[in-house]
């Protein structure tokens, strides 16, 4: 079956994008119970690690900054963008949600998919990883949650956690490395992707207040931020294992992947690949989304 994608020119070829970040909660934020989730939310996931070879695996629990929902803050922020006309990009696109207009043509559909219901899909091509947090929940009730009896409890009966363990998900600092990837676009298709993901960064959280930055490296205040575009998939990529509980062994270990030992510089340009690091790729993003902007939004 096609894809149903037309052809595209030389001075617009289709390669592949990737967005790789450690985003930091920049102040308390509400992290909502999964049930009454509806927007933009943070989630909880249960997961075991060994602090190391030889203890006993241990369960603990994390943060979620779930992928589905940041693809959706990440969508409404198109929808919500400006455009000179004086209307909201969604109103000029005839394109919302859940009713997303599926155009080809559409900046939002084209990159995000879209649904008509019974006539037409269009497939996305951005999809978002990771999201499960650094830390562990809260020290302090940690034991509290933690207790074998109100796990087996929770997992025989689905009752509801304790109340202080719920109400209290609010912490600043909590680091997701999160990632975006972008399959076959062009350099035009990847403007609104970048904007989205810019944009929707403060705009990221429950209810109020809402908000989450990039994360800096204490190292040399970079941030933590990687983007590839490439069409050969070179390099390691600088994912962070949900079994690390530790920010600075974190951070490190994205440092380490996003370049090789001894290199300094902030743009590695290989054959059919090349990858802008830290201050560079936000620069790199902040480009794409000007022209986003520039081609897009300031078009009556
Ligand atoms: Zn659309």
């Amino acid at each position: 079956m096609a894809t149903g994608l037309s052809k595209t020119d030389v001075s617009n070829p289709r390669v592949h994008f990737d967005i790789y970040a450690i985003l930091e909660g920049s102040q308390e934020l509400y992290f909502g119970h999964e049930v009454q989730v509806n927007v933009n939310l943070v989630e909880t996931v249960k997961l075991k690690i060994k602090d190391d070879l030889s203890s006993e695996p241990r369960s603990i629990e994390k943060c979620y900054l779930s992928p589905t929902k940041r693809k959706g803050v990440e969508r409404r922020c198109l929808i919500w963008a400006p455009v000179a006309t004086g209307e909201l990009l969604g109103d000029k696109q005839d394109c919302g949600i859940p009713n997303t207009c599926a155009k080809p043509e559409c900046p939002i559909c084209a990159v995000y998919g879209g649904l008509e219901p019974g006539k037409k899909t269009l497939i996305g091509r951005v999809t978002h990883g990771g999201g499960v947090a650094v830390q562990e929940m809260f020290a302090v009730e940690k034991q509290r949650a933690m207790h074998p009896a109100i796990i087996s409890n929770n997992l025989s009966k689905k009752e509801e956690k304790p109340i202080p363990f719920k109400r209290e998900y609010n912490q600043p600092g909590i680091l997701y490395p999160v990632s975006n990837h972008a399959l076959s676009i062009t350099d035009g298709e990847f403007a609104p992707v970048a904007y989205a993901f810019l944009d929707s960064l403060p705009r990221i959280g429950s209810g109020n207040p809402k908000g989450i930055a990039i994360a800096e490296s204490p190292k040399d205040n970079q941030p933590l931020l990687v983007v590839d575009r490439y069409l050969v998939p070179k390099r390691k990529r600088p994912v962070i294992s949900p079994s690390i509980n530790d920010p600075e062994v974190a951070i490190a270990a994205f440092n380490r992947l996003a370049r090789k030992t001894g290199e300094t510089s902030n743009y590695i340009q290989e054959p059919h690949f090349e990858r802008w690091i830290g201050d560079a790729a936000l620069e790199k993003l902040q480009e794409y989304s000007s022209n986003f902007v520039d081609a897009i939004l300031q078009q009556e």
